[in-house]
């Protein structure tokens, strides 16, 4: 039998929860082992902790201050727009048709994935309260048939300061550029007669790695990730859930089980050592083990999302296509595609340097 997960269990809505509410009482009657690690996280504010003056924070914190309340606006959007009661009926290669769209809204790649209820959360968390969405608790039906989900690379100059501001600044931009390109395509989909929503950073109805597992938009690295072959796990998915039929994908293999088991710099770089080479199988998909309350305390004690592994990987920093599909044919080739990648960037490829756009210059 297929796992549903549920969202009120994953630690982005557990520390949403207020004390002395009866949401935060039911939670942890249920799960008693998790209130101690909870609480303790969930007063840290991460903002205050970064390692940057007082003069930075002021001057840069708002560089990313107004996303959320235009992720909210588009989220409103959509939602207030009514579906059009003229049905237009697509032929059946239109798939080919709405990736180019998604990708003319702001894509890089896109997959189709047909869905099954083991897809869906199968309760809501606390991630949609900030749009003033009282979902908490409710069971999940899905309504949707077919995702169509697609992602949107992070600047490698930005990802290779983590875990400094810079990475956090991209994660929390490339989010706002997830909602627009979602909210696009949704809106499209309702004028063409079709119920559509979109996911973003503050609305799941299902988990994204393994809908973009699903959809070939690559394979889950050690690192638990989604690994794209082109862009590495620089990126940011989302996913329009809709009722339009479209032509499903199928999984992506190019050969990241075989390089993750060679490579492992994810795990040797991991500050908080939250990554383990430990395989799990959930619903036929292979993921890693991973401690997400280790990881999560560190964001939460340095100020930054951290995105440590994001830069470790080699596809990050990028391998050519010709490479990967000899790889493919021939695995012991990785150990020499390895030492190049440790030759050319070390460990890591880590920039001390700040970028100029966070650079503050005595006047
Ligand atoms: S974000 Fe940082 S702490 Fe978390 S798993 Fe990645 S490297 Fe480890
Ligand atoms: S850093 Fe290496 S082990 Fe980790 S996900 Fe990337 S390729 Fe796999």
């Amino acid at each position: 039998m297929k796992v549903r997960y549920d969202e009120r269990n994953i630690i982005f809505s557990r520390v949403r929860l207020q004390k002395n509410t009866p949401e935060y009482e039911a939670y942890y009657k249920n799960h008693p082992d998790l209130k101690r690690f909870d609480d303790e996280v969930r007063g840290i504010n991460i903002k205050e902790k970064l390692r940057e003056s007082d003069a930075f924070k002021s001057l840069f914190f708002p560089l990313s201050a107004s996303n959320h309340a235009l992720i909210k606006a588009l989220h409103d959007t959509v939602d207030q727009t009514p579906v059009a009661s003229t049905r237009a009926k697509p032929p059946a290669s239109f798939h080919q048709n709405i990736k180019a769209i998604a990708k003319k809204f702001g894509a890089h790649d896109v997959g189709i994935v047909k869905l099954k209820e083991s897809h869906f959360y199968s309760h809501h968390g606390m991630t949609s309260e900030s749009l003033n969405l009282h979902h908490y608790g409710k069971a999940i039906v899905p309504h949707y048939t077919h995702a169509i989900v697609y992602l949107i690379p992070m600047d490698l100059e930005a990802i290779n300061r983590a875990p400094h501001y810079e990475e956090m600044m991209e994660t929390e931009s490339v989010y706002l550029d997830v909602a627009y390109t979602g909210s696009r395509l949704a809106l499209y989909l309702k004028n063409l007669g079709y119920k559509s929503t979109f996911q973003s950073e503050s609305f799941y109805l299902t988990p994204l790695v393994p809908l973009a597992f699903d959809a070939g938009l690559g394979e889950i690295g050690m690192v638990n990730h989604i690994v794209h072959p082109t862009y590495g796990d620089r990126i940011r998915l989302g996913a329009v859930l809709t009722t339009l039929e479209l032509q499903e994908d199928k999984p992506l293999d190019f050969g990241l089980t075989a390089f993750c088991e060679r490579c492992a710099l994810c795990v040797m770089n991991c500050p908080s050592r939250s990554i383990t080479p430990h395989k799990r199988i959930v619903n036929g998909r292979t993921f890693y083990k991973f401690n997400d309350q280790t990881c999560f305390k560190l964001w939460k004690n340095t100020g930054t999302d951290c995105g440590t592994c994001i830069q470790s990987c080699p596809f990050t920093q990028g391998i050519d296509q010709t490479t990967i599909e000899a790889m493919q044919e021939d695995p012991s080739l990785i150990d020499g595609v390895l030492q190049d990648h440790l030759k050319k960037h070390g460990r890591r490829r880590y920039i001390k340097q700040p970028l100029d756009i966070v650079k503050l210059k005595d006047d």
